[in-house]
């Protein structure tokens, strides 16, 4: 998972300082005294040693963006994620479709409106609270078991489930979720395209 560590309770911040004309003089540049998070400015760049957080700015002229491949240890996932309300319990690893409620549920090939999947829960989210879901990244559990390592992986006519047999059944779906690298490991990019059987 990500680790991000909490803020102080009230930082202190006290202002780096630079030399000017030989004497000493405030930056803007600021860190606190309890936690050693930096801040450039007012609260808009903090950077600490668990995370940068560029507020709402946005990152501009960057020449690529490495998203982690291996990944080391169980449950861990890197990528885009973005922070979604569950309809139902979630945890690490549950494939997700978005629902007309507006919230992730478990996709499932066989149940018509199920699918398409388009995210993977990446920690346990209790239903009708908001967290972590992965759209476009990779992604390790130990609990799986793909057996052909470089071959595609397919929404499960399990719910929240991933497989790779493809869904053979009329009406099943069958839609890509991603490729796996590596027994537990899974470069999840989930096709917007499905086809049901007929
Ligand atoms: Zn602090």
């Amino acid at each position: 998972m990500i680790t991000e560590k909490t803020d102080c309770d009230k930082h202190k911040w006290i202002p780096l300082l630079g030399i000017n004309k030989g004497r000493n003089v405030p930056t803007a540049l600021f860190t606190c005294l309890k936690c050693g998070d930096l801040k450039v400015g007012t609260e808009t760049i903090k950077i600490s040693r668990f995370r940068l957080d560029m507020g709402d700015l946005p990152i501009k002229s960057v020449s690529t963006i490495g998203i982690k491949e291996p990944l080391a240890s169980d449950h861990t996932a890197s990528g885009i994620i973005v922070s979604m309300t569950a309809g139902e319990n979630l945890v690490f690893g549950d494939f997700v479709y978005f629902k007309s409620d507006g919230k992730c549920w478990k996709a499932d090939a066989n149940v018509a409106g199920a699918y398409p999947c388009m995210g993977m829960a990446i920690a346990t989210i209790n239903v009708n609270t908001a967290g972590d879901i992965l759209l476009h990244g990779t992604a390790r559990d130990d609990t799986w078991n793909w057996i052909t390592v470089g071959g595609v992986v397919y929404l499960s006519i399990v719910a929240g489930e991933a497989t790779q047999t493809q869904p053979s059944t009329t009406n099943d779906a069958v839609q890509v979720l991603g490729i796996a690298t590596n027994a537990d490991r899974i470069y999840f990019n989930p096709s917007k395209d499905y086809i049901t059987r007929a």
